[in-house]
């Protein structure tokens, strides 16, 4: 078994979220760990994938993470729906009397951390606080599949749908280049040209309703890249991303089209948990303010606005008028936690009376963004991608950027270290391949395989 100073010196980190550095979380002691296997985003299966071909590795890690959190009970929050996995869980389960899997009903976001808690524990995390204020430590199933490994962390596991021929699910070296992944699963492209996919394409990094458009398909893989869903320029998923990422825009057509109706807050999951946020009142400030003053920086702070969860919900999903709350709350919580400004209300530690009765299933949001006529599957292949470089960046995860150590024209071994972060929060980093360092920077390390 493994120690957190070895999972630390692993490089492992949070890799469904921001890519937390794993060894802080696995250093509290707990009540109960939970094992976020909820992959509530349409079209991402990598996770189920590897509970489903490689369960004797993640169930290893499992183990360990229930040593080193000191925790009695566990619980693998995975959607009931997918009945054979559970049953295929439930035959491998290494500790039936202290691990217990519990079907999750299929809405989004049951995933995120504070609604997954609640749904399997009924406890509720006050806003902003971390889960160990509750007595439970949360890791994703590929973070603790990385810890059963028991090597340094030089792979990652992407799921590329959309308008590709076949999705898929594949581990590829980290470093490689998004387009080089998306290639696997054939795009449909017009033109045979793999070099010009973005004159047909765009890309989210991520799950439909929280990913980013990727700015440049030569962009590398990190720790934390779960996805690559590939559109046409015009589909109505691509069209919004692109006007959520105009602020003015959002912040001109928010002023004079909210009617104040409130959807968004009586849908929102953390308001339906008992958290202060109230995207409609975001909404509401826009109408007392310039444009400029919502996109710069005297936008009154609207502590309410620091319980978000940033799901996108209320954008994409519960407004009918097609607006952007989530944006507008961001910009609005971006300024109150720079005013340090705190909840002035009380927070109510019960969920709304109706919660059970407003989620939001993940079929209308398959219907909503008109993804229900993409493949909603992503089987496991095998290893296949050999790039002729990989750009490794120093900083994919939370903390501070790791150092490199190592200089142009050095060779460089698979697994050896080539970025510190020393002392600091934050994550060690390898090399993926046998190779030839090329480049080194500040932000990357760039590295020619061996053939
Ligand atoms: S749902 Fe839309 S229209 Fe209604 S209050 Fe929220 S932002 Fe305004
Ligand atoms: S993005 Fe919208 S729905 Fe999601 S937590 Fe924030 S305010 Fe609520």
């Amino acid at each position: 078994m493994v120690t957190t100073e070895q999972i630390k010196e692993f490089g492992i980190v949070g890799a469904g979220g921001a890519g937390f550095p794993t060894y802080v979380k696995l250093g509290s002691e707990a009540e109960i760990f939970i094992v976020n296997a909820a992959e509530c985003e349409p079209l991402l299966h990598k996770d189920k994938e590897l509970l489903r071909l490689r369960s004797e590795v993640f169930f290893k890690g499992l183990l360990t993470c229930l040593e080193l959190t000191r925790s009695r009970r566990c619980i693998i929050g995975l959607k009931a729906k997918y009945a054979d996995l559970v049953a295929h869980l439930e035959e491998s389960n290494p500790a039936p009397d202290r691990i217990e899997i519990m079907g999750l009903r299929d809405f989004y976001p049951v995933g995120d951390e504070i609604t997954l808690i609640y749904e399997t524990t009924g406890r509720i995390v006050a806003p902003r606080a971390l889960p160990i204020t509750q007595g439970v430590v949360v890791n994703n199933v590929e973070t603790i599949y990385n810890i059963g490994l028991e090597l340094p962390l030089v792979s990652k596991f992407i799921t590329v749908g959309g308008d590709v021929r076949q999705p898929i699910s594949v581990e590829v070296p980290i470093g490689s280049s998004f387009r080089d992944v998306i290639a696997l699963a054939g795009p449909n492209l017009k033109s045979a040209d793999l070099a010009h996919m973005e004159e047909e394409f765009s890309v989210i990094v991520g799950g439909p309703m929280m990913g980013k458009l990727a700015t440049s398909l030569d962009e590398p893989v990190t720790k934390t890249t779960g996805g690559l869903l590939v559109f046409a320029k015009d589909h109505p998923l691509i069209r919004r991303f692109e006007t959520a990422g105009d602020g003015k825009k959002v912040m001109r057509i928010g002023k004079s089209a909210c009617d104040q109706c409130s959807l968004c807050t009586e849908l929102c999951p953390r308001h339906l948990l008992g958290h202060p946020i109230e995207p409609h009142k975001a909404m509401r400030s826009l109408m007392f303010s310039s444009i400029e003053e919502a996109c710069g920086t005297s936008l009154a702070p609207q502590a309410h606005t620091m319980a978000c969860a940033e799901c996108n919900l209320c954008s994409l999903i519960s407004c009918p008028e097609g607006l952007y709350p989530t944006q507008v709350s961001v910009a609005a919580k971006k300024q109150a936690m720079a005013a340090k400004a705190s909840f002035g209300e009380p927070i109510h530690d019960q969920a709304h009376p109706m919660i059970d009765y407003r989620r939001t299933p993940v079929k209308k949001i398959m219907a909503r963004l008109a993804l229900d006529h993409f493949q909603n599957k992503g089987e496991l292949q095998g290893a296949q991608l050999h790039p002729d470089h990989l750009t490794i960046r120093t900083s994919q995860h939370i903390g501070a950027p790791a150092a490199p150590v190592v200089s142009v024209g050095d060779e460089v071994a698979q697994y050896q270290k080539i970025a510190s972060v020393g002392d600091k929060l934050g994550a060690e980093i390898h090399s993926p391949v046998n190779g030839r360092v090329t480049a080194v920077s500040e932000r990357e390390i760039v590295i020619a395989p061996f053939a």
